[in-house]
């Protein structure tokens, strides 16, 4: 029997409808319109779609949004200048600086500078310190909207295998860590773990980052397992994840489509954290 498709376009509408809602009521009981200004740097032609369709995402819920955008050879202190400008004005809830960065500009710096209250992106280290020991924080976007998606199955996750393939510090690492604090057992997979494949098959879910097309086919996929891909990667001008979906839909119980998976929800968690961060500055 083929896999259920995990819609996470049609959730993140749902989960965005009623994002707008608490806009509104927010406005109206507070008179706060939560807001978010994302930096972007260089001429990164994927940066600036990714920065559009963040802003485009603000303003269909009723939030404010604004871009800066900064020069190629704009300097580390130029853009720390602008963070501490954003750190202390008042209407700005969320501070987003799109990766990657010019090679003269240190990323972990500049997430370093950036108000843990305001780290929309969950990325600061104060974030990423109350995730690892259990408290509330800005949970970063994309793990966040996989945690979402496996919980949209109406499976639960408490006492399920879990393998992560990907280490990474936005995706592989921090969602190995919500899996845990959802109770799964955890065993996160990188480019040096060997027997991939049979530690694969033990999973009952499956989350693939690893950034290369069509990586996960049949046998690495246990008959049943809810699949989450992760991977965005540009084939011959088509979008396709890590995962080869044709293939994989065959034995998977559950799995998640690129396009129309993991994308759309990392945004609609954006707007859930400046939601959440203007919420924290009532
Ligand atoms: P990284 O390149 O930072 O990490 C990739 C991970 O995959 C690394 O941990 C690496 O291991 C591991 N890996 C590479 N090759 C293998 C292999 N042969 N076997 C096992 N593990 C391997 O990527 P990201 O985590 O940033 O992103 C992963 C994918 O997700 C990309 O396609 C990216 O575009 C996409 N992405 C999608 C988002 C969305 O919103 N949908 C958001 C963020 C990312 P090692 O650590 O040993 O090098």
């Amino acid at each position: 029997m083929e896999a259920n498709i995990i819609d996470g376009k049609a959730l993140s509408n749902r989960l965005r409808e009623s994002i707008k809602s608490r806009v509104e009521e927010l406005k109206s009981r507070k008179g706060i319109t939560p807001g978010l200004t994302v930096i972007l740097v260089g001429n990164d032609p994927a940066s600036a779609v990714y920065v559009r369709n963040k802003e485009r995402a603000c303003k269909q819920v009723g939030m404010n949004s604004s871009i800066i955008k900064l020069g190629e050879d704009t300097t580390q202190e130029e853009l720390l200048r602008h963070i501490e400008r954003l750190n202390k004005d008042k209407g700005v809830h969320g501070i987003l600086v799109q990766l990657p960065l010019p090679p003269q500009i240190d990323p972990t710096q500049v997430i370093n500078a950036i108000d843990p209250r305001k780290d929309v992106d969950g990325f600061h280290p104060m974030n990423v310190g109350r995730l690892v020991t259990g408290q509330a924080c800005l949970e970063p976007c994309t793990p966040k909207g996989i945690i979402r998606l496996i919980q949209e199955t109406g499976e639960p996750i408490r006492g399920k295998n879990a393998v992560v393939i990907g280490r990474s510090n936005i995706v592989g690492k921090p969602v190995s860590l919500m899996l845990l604090k959802n109770d799964a057992t955890v065993t996160i997979c990188h480019s040096k773990t060997s027997g991939l494949d049979e530690i694969c098959r033990r999973a009952d879910i499956l989350v693939v980052a690893v950034g290369r097309p069509n990586f996960v086919d049949n046998r690495y996929v246990r008959d049943g397992a809810i699949v989450i891909d992760v991977g965005i990667n540009r084939v011959d001008g088509k979008l396709v994840g890590d995962v080869d979906f044709q293939e994989v839909r065959q034995k998977a119980g559950w799995i998640t489509p690129v396009p129309g998976g993991v994308g759309p929800m990392t945004i609609t968690m954006l707007l859930e954290n400046t939601l959440q961060a203007a919420q924290q500055n009532e």
